[in-house]
């Protein structure tokens, strides 16, 4: 697929066209042409470790999604994207170049465009990663809280005082 075709995919998406969704595009163009296409279930997993606008193209483009269980979110503040595919047993890491992060005076115009024309050696480090995916997302049955009686994942509920309380719950008891 064209990178103006993902481009567009992304932007409806996301909302409007920057930097990042550039960022996400190009690390799903690159994925999709080495063995990850895009994933209707659980067949890929992506491990991100930021949640800024780029995150939006990987879910549009390679069907990772917060909502599927398969994107995965360690808040470490990076641009680096780690995607598995449970098919091929093959894992990828693209990891932004330090080089790219310190271009402050350009615009985003000039940012987007920048990076979808350079050579992808030039934005990312990329590296073949061990096979090594988390566990595909439970589905797990849900209780009601003994104080607000919501329904609520057995496995976030916590037992205090004789009650089994969601998290919100406990949060407002403890104090
Ligand atoms: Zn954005
Ligand atoms: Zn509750």
């Amino acid at each position: 697929m064209e990178i103006s075709e993902l481009m567009k995919k992304a932007t409806i998406f996301h909302g409007h066209i920057c930097p990042g969704v550039a960022i996400g595009v190009l690390v799903a163009k690159y994925a999709i042409e080495n063995g990850f296409e895009h994933s209707p279930d659980e067949e890929l997993v992506a491990i991100v470790e930021n949640d800024n606008c780029s995150v939006d193209a990987i879910q549009a483009l390679l069907g990772t999604t917060f909502g599927k269980g398969n994107l995965i979110h360690r808040d470490y503040g990076k641009n680096n994207f780690t995607i598995f595919s449970r098919k091929t047993e093959k894992g990828v890491r693209l990891s932004l170049k330090s080089t790219f992060g310190d271009k402050k005076k350009t615009t985003r115009d000039e940012k987007v465009k920048l990076l979808l024309e350079s050579k992808l050696e030039d934005i990312f480090n990329i590296e073949e990663v061990e096979y090594n995916p988390p566990p595909k997302a439970q589905i797990e049955e849900s209780i009601t809280c003994d104080i607000c009686k919501e329904l609520t994942m057995n496995s976030r509920m916590i037992d205090y005082q004789e009650n089994k309380m969601c998290i919100p719950c406990y949060q407002k008891f403890k104090k």
